[in-house]
């Protein structure tokens, strides 16, 4: 079975459309498919359809933004309703969140590069989709205040760079809560990319559990030791345990799509209690 838990399409800041992110499912062979773009489940109904056509059996996701001790956190919520009333209120005061913070953005933005249309660039950039960084990553290279995507997040957007702005969101115990209350299961995602020690980070993890949450994404696209390393965090928190590639399309061309490393034989998948053969 291949199983990828962490995809984003273009309603949020992957660019593929949610038809276009199954079939490509699909040709990849992946089984089972989580779409949890950032703080929306707008590509979930289009996807189904697909995901319905193709064979493929999709699992309704979000990616919540929130922070946890200044730093910049995300969980997604796996298996969710994403119709239930709660879940989608929520949803909205950070839809209206990332909206507020993309002005902020933009302000700085503009001092900083002493012009003045950052916002307007990166909103024109993002359309319909939830704005967020990458928008304003896009139009930094596009109009060379940058080389590369990275670079700008290097220089601009990235942890403690003056586009990190985390007093927005819902509090990490309001996200798991909310995905909870939806019928979902939190998944702290990529916990090994948080600039953290160890210690600070298994503080982390500590907070998380205590909260509710129910797993930790340790099957990511990163070195064997970081997942090792999840794993026995996993382990030691007596967590559930996920996967996924935090594919997004064309900015993320060193992923393939459900191309994964298997979950550590020690781990008990977030998946066991879904209806879904494995
Ligand atoms: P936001 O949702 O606006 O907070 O933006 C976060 C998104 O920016 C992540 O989900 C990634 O897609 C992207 N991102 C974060 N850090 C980096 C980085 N260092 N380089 C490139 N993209 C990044
Ligand atoms: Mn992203
Ligand atoms: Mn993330
Ligand atoms: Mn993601």
């Amino acid at each position: 079975m291949k199983i990828d838990l962490h995809t984003h399409t273009n309603a949020s800041d992957g660019s593929l459309t949610p038809t276009e992110l199954v079939e490509t499912a699909a040709r990849e062979g992946v089984d089972v498919l989580a779409i949890t773009d950032h703080d929306t489940v707008a590509a979930l109904s289009e996807a189904s359809v697909a995901a319905q056509r193709l064979g493929v059996r999709l699992i309704k996701g979000v990616e919540l933004s929130t922070f946890w001790k200044g730093i910049s956190i995300h969980i997604a919520g796996l298996n969710i309703n994403d119709e239930h009333p709660e879940l989608l209120s929520a949803l909205l005061r950070q839809q209206t969140s990332r909206l507020e913070r993309a002005k902020r953005i933009g302000e700085k933005l503009d001092k900083a590069l002493g012009c003045g249309n950052s916002f307007e660039a990166a909103a024109l950039k993002a359309g319909t989709s939830e704005i967020g960084r990458p928008h304003f990553a896009h139009y930094l290279v596009e109009h060379g205040f940058v080389k590369s995507h990275q670079a700008a997040f290097k220089k601009y957007l990235g942890a403690g760079k003056l586009g990190d702005i985390k007093d927005v969101w819902l509090t990490m115990e309001e996200v798991i809560n909310v995905i909870k209350t939806s019928g979902g299961m939190a998944v702290l995602a990529h916990p090994a990319l948080y600039k953290l020690t160890h210690t600070q980070r298994k503080h982390l993890i500590g907070d998380f559990k205590l909260a509710g949450g129910d797993a930790l994404e340790v099957v990511t696209v990163q070195a064997a030791d970081l997942t090792h390393s999840m794993a026995q965090l996993c382990e030691e928190f007596d967590l559930l345990a996920s996967q996924g590639t935090d594919y997004h399309g064309l900015t993320t061309p060193w992923i393939t799509l459900g191309h994964l490393p298997a979950l550590p034989k020690m781990c008990r998948p977030v998946w066991a209690s879904w209806n879904i053969a494995c």
